[in-house]
């Protein structure tokens, strides 16, 4: 993979679990089955349903707002350090083409929460060793270890990765 190829999912699943970045990055697409990425999808459509994704090639982001904040709709309930990466690699990218982006509001509309990062100096850096570090998985030759199963609760690869 080049530096380009990675996405926001990327980011995220870097910071979720490795191993299901590795096994993302091999094609594997459990997420079309998975009931729990169905439901994601409906809060998602539900939720938000006026704003159109803005696709930036590998990373596609809900929609960016007229003061130049991404915002980013989130099925779970409460915020995590993989979103907070993912949307803050949104900002590096549109960085990258020039939208001089504020920063980003992550939206849960289970809890009616949101959760905004401003993009400065730091962030960016982060970005940076984030693509940096996805991909190193994404190019090793065998798959990163599983994680403790009770972490693997909800993950689309969790069939793949517990069949034995
Ligand atoms: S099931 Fe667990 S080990 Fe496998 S990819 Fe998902 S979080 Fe990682």
């Amino acid at each position: 993979m080049r530096t380009d190829d990675i996405g926001g999912v990327h980011i995220k699943y870097l910071h979720h679990c490795r191993r299901q970045l590795w096994l993302y990055a091999r094609g594997v697409r459990p997420e079309q089955l998975s009931a729990a990425v169905q439901l994601g999808e409906a809060v998602h459509d539900l939720s938000y349903r006026r704003n159109s994704p803005v696709d930036l090639g590998a990373a596609v982001l809900d929609f960016i707002d007229g003061d130049q904040w991404v915002h980013e709709v989130k099925s779970s309930s409460r915020p995590s350090s993989a979103d907070e990466a993912q949307v803050v690699h949104y900002c590096y990218r549109l960085r990258q083409v020039g939208v001089a982006t504020r920063g980003a509001v992550l939206h849960y509309p289970k809890t009616r929460r949101t959760r905004r990062i401003e993009y400065d100096a730091i962030e960016a850096a982060r970005a940076e060793q984030d693509i940096a570090e996805a991909l190193t998985v994404t190019g090793a030759a065998e798959s990163p270890p599983r994680l403790p199963r009770t972490r693997c609760r909800g993950c689309s690869f969790a069939d793949y990765c517990w069949s034995d």
